[in-house]
């Protein structure tokens, strides 16, 4: 269990000051300067060595996605862009960085950009985080006002200007080349790769696009050493994590853990167990709604971290963990994800425009056991092929669920068209 002095994020629950006054008395932006003075390579070197793998889901090593910055400027700007659009269904640990421990990020903010040779850092953050964008704007304004960002940052000798830009609500707008496409002004479509957005990112100049919680925690690594964050979870997953933890627990919450804690310590730790007990337990999406579901007997042992999830077929993603005890509809909350992802498509491409709505108008038989046994096999097929043949990851999102749900809980399927074919309709779940 981590203990209270090792975690990041102190404020977490909004129980103290969120101030810039209340962020120093708990040891934020302590020797900032001094942090700055080490220069860039060897900040990028500190965040390679603790093993920080991004937080946003992908899991890509944070120090390595900086390194491929340019070292010198070839005369455009570079830039550092902070994802804090935070749409997955499940999802809600930037949230609580935002509105209760802003100063992290804005600190993060000036020393992630000062490693990658970029002046200026834009976070693109959700239309819907009103709260959290007050919060926010008002911890940069008291960074300005103390003097810890804009011209000289902390007296580093380093310019630094920090922009907070609000999106209009759109899901796909999370996908990070739609977020540069957005902050551009335009439709927040997501750019063909390469070239990735290191070598022509915002305004066709070197950009990085970071997760929220990636950056929050890189002042306390810094300050902390590499070593004491690579100490938490196992090696290659190494750190503490937030997870955001809904649905059939006693007591849902977003908290701080070790890395590689187990799903059975982290639920009866901080979450008062599932409800009505671990028998109880039906399915687990481990990593917000993208991420396949796990059967409840498969989850009680999991290690909750990148290489484990793995094992059992799914992912850690976000780290937001849905619980779904034996009251569940699974088809039906399945099918209500594949609503969302044909909803959120943007459109430009073939198979995510047309098989997101096909694979939705199954799914939605499938509810009501209106089909034929052998569609499942070929709802199945259809999702491999809009898997990995999109522009863009939400493909991939709306054909993850579906596979997860076929292959765990496919006699529930199968029992549902029969039940439905004997005319059993009590077998059939409510419309
Ligand atoms: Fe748009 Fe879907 Fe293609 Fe992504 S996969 S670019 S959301 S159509």
């Amino acid at each position: 269990m981590l203990k209270d002095e090792d975690r990041i994020f102190t404020n977490l629950y909004g129980m103290h000051d969120r101030s810039l006054k209340g962020a120093q008395a708990r040891g934020h932006w302590d020797g900032t300067a001094k942090i700055l003075q080490n220069g860039r390579a060897w900040i990028v070197d500190q965040m390679k060595a603790s093993g920080l793998r991004g937080r946003g889901g992908a899991g890509f090593p944070t120090g390595l996605k900086w390194s491929f910055m340019p070292k010198e400027s070839d005369g455009r700007p570079a830039y550092l862009v902070v994802n804090a659009d935070e749409s997955e269904p499940g999802t809600c640990k930037d949230r609580e960085i935002m509105r209760h421990d802003p100063h992290t990020l804005v600190e993060g903010c000036l020393i992630a950009s000062f490693a990658m040779n970029a002046h200026a850092c834009y976070i693109y953050i959700r239309g819907e985080y009103i709260r959290e964008k007050e919060a926010l704007q008002a911890a940069i304004d008291e960074a300005y006002e103390a003097g810890l960002v804009g011209k000289n940052a902390c007296k580093s000798g380093w310019d630094f200007d920090i922009y907070l830009v609000h999106g209009a609500g759109a899901y796909i707008c999370g996908e990070e080349t739609a977020l540069l496409e957005s902050l551009e002004g335009k439709k927040g479509m997501p750019r063909m790769k390469p070239p990735f957005p290191a070598g022509a990112g915002l305004y066709g100049c070197p950009t990085t696009v970071n997760n929220v919680e990636s950056i929050a925690v890189v002042p306390t690594i810094l300050r902390r050493g590499p070593e004491w964050f690579s100490s938490f979870g196992r090696a290659n997953n190494a750190g503490t994590k937030i997870f955001a933890v809904s649905g059939h627990v006693n007591n849902p919450c977003v908290v701080e853990e070790t890395m590689s804690i187990t799903f059975e310590e982290l639920i009866e730790r901080h979450c008062g167990g599932i409800r009505g007990g671990w028998d109880n337990l039906k399915a687990v999406i481990p990593g917000g709604s993208s991420v396949p579901c796990v059967r409840g007997e498969n989850m009680k042992d999991a290690i909750m971290d990148f290489d484990a999830l793995k094992e059992v077929g799914s992912s850690l993603g976000t780290a937001a963990v849905i619980v779904m005890d034996k009251d569940t509809d699974i088809i039906k909350a399945i099918w209500r994800l594949s609503k969302f992802y044909k909803h959120e498509s943007c459109g430009q491409c073939t198979p995510c425009r047309e098989g997101t709505g096909w694979m939705m108008r199954v799914m939605d038989r499938l509810v009501r056991g209106e089909a034929e046994v052998e569609e499942i096999d070929m709802l199945f097929q259809v999702t491999k092929q809009v898997e990995g043949h999109t522009i863009c990851a939400l493909g991939d999102a709306a054909a993850w669920p579906i596979q997860g749900l076929i292959r765990n809980f496919r006699d529930e399927i199968e029992d549902r068209i029969k039940a439905k074919r004997a005319g059993r309709m009590s077998a059939v779940a409510a419309e």
